[in-house]
């Protein structure tokens, strides 16, 4: 029965990032890190982009073995006992441990109507980068569902990559649910620009097989023929083994500043992590890669005795064909926005806010800011138009 001092269950970005914020504390006991993947942690992000671009393999793996950790890849943690402290894993193997992180991550969501479970491409993860470079090809059509970050940058990396796509959302714009509504439509026509097939405001119901393509019908009563279906229709957090232990789950793993969860010795944080943010004044959840580095750290470093406060406002990015962006705080669309161009939805800030108070910023190929972006937020305001037009130079 393998004991260990610290450890880590989910082998991907944030387990890497505890393994070296332990290491900056204690150089020496041994850390056990637990994947379901049959990968060594990798940078997940390049999936769709860089690896469509120049990017090679060799360059997303992360090296986390090289700090001493053992790892047990291609094994699922199926039960988690707090108080035995204890995991088993999907081969009954039992690991005994001093102090452990969950850094479960999050799954993608699922269509109701994909009843087989293979014909649809929910990607996450590189096996399912691989499996869609083994579709690709010349002159080949894809349907991309959803058109929200993973649905924009993998429509993006097919059709740069010479196939055609059509892309279906149920919203009015690329992006609608965080960028204002001309922001969405310029989207829209940007990737009409780029031979991209732009269906918006179509919900798709179902998928039948016709011939060997895939054709997914809407709601509306449209059919769309197709080789093959990518859907990006976001995740939801990995927190049953946490729930199932007892532990205090509120969509996601709730912990407190120090990233502990409700069971001693028990730490949280990535995607699957609630933890209460100090600028926005809430608990919050994110499925981004600076919160999984910054938070997993700031957790190896609590597990291995140094106290270290989780205050970070993370902030994320995306790029979509030549466009990108920078973004931190509170990005909803249903929030108060100020929008600032210096060139029309190419090249300028909008601030998201809620009575006053700037909860969020979205810098549109303005780069340098973030740091400011967040100094802004951090202050009570309260905020008008006129106080924040030109505030961060474009
Ligand atoms: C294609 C793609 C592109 C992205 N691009 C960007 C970007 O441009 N910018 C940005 O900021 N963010 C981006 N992200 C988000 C970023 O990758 C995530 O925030 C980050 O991966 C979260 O890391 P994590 O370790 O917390 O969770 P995950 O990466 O989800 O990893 C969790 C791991 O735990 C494993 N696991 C789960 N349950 C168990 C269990 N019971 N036993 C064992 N193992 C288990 C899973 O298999 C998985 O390997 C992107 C994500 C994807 C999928």
């Amino acid at each position: 029965m393998p004991h260990y001092r610290y450890l880590i269950v989910g082998a991907s970005m944030t387990g890497d990032a505890a393994v070296h914020g332990i290491r900056e504390v204690d150089p020496a006991e041994p850390i056990g890190l637990i994947g379901a993947e049959p990968h060594p942690p990798y940078n997940r992000p390049p999936l769709s982009k860089g690896l469509w671009k120049d990017q090679s393999i060799e360059q997303i793996w992360r090296g986390t073995a090289k700090l001493g950790a053992e790892l047990h890849l291609g094994r699922r943690v199926i039960q988690l006992d707090k108080s035995g402290k204890l995991v088993v894993d999907d081969r009954g193997t039992v690991y005994t441990f001093d102090r452990l992180l969950l850094a479960t991550g999050g799954r993608p969501r699922r269509l109701p109507f994909d009843h087989e479970g293979d014909r649809i491409l929910y990607f996450r993860s590189l096996d399912d980068y691989q499996r869609l470079r083994e579709l690709v090809g010349a002159g080949r059509r894809f349907a991309v569902i959803g058109g929200g970050f993973i649905g924009s940058e993998i429509t993006a990396a097919l059709s740069m990559n010479g196939n055609q796509v059509v892309m279906l959302f149920p919203d009015e714009g690329i992006g609608s649910r965080v960028f204002p509504a001309g922001l969405a439509q310029a989207l829209n026509q940007y990737y009409r620009e780029k031979s991209v097939e732009v269906l918006a405001g179509e919900l798709v119901s179902g998928m039948t097989i016709r011939g060997g393509k895939t054709v997914l019908a809407t709601k509306r009563g449209r059919e769309v023929e197709v080789d093959g279906v990518v859907a990006g229709i976001g995740i939801q957090p990995e927190d049953h083994l946490a729930s199932a232990a007892g532990l205090r789950t509120e969509d996601g793993i709730v912990v407190d500043e120090f990233l502990r969860t409700s069971a001693p010795e028990i730490y949280a944080a990535g995607d699957v992590a609630r933890f209460p943010n100090p600028a926005l004044g809430e608990r919050i959840r994110v499925e981004h890669e600076d919160n999984a580095n910054t938070m997993g750290q700031a957790a190896g470093r609590n597990m291995a005795g140094q106290p270290t406060p989780y205050h970070h406002l993370p902030f994320f990015y995306s790029d979509l064909f030549e466009l990108g962006y920078e973004a931190v705080g509170d990005l909803d669309s249903r929030l108060t926005m100020i929008e600032d161009w210096k060139e029309p939805h190419r090249e300028g800030v909008v601030y998201y806010l809620r009575d006053g108070r700037v909860r969020g910023v979205l810098l549109w190929n303005v780069w340098g800011q973030v740091d400011h972006a967040r100094a802004l937020i951090a202050q009570p305001g309260p905020f008008s138009r006129h106080d924040l037009i030109g505030r961060l130079p474009a």
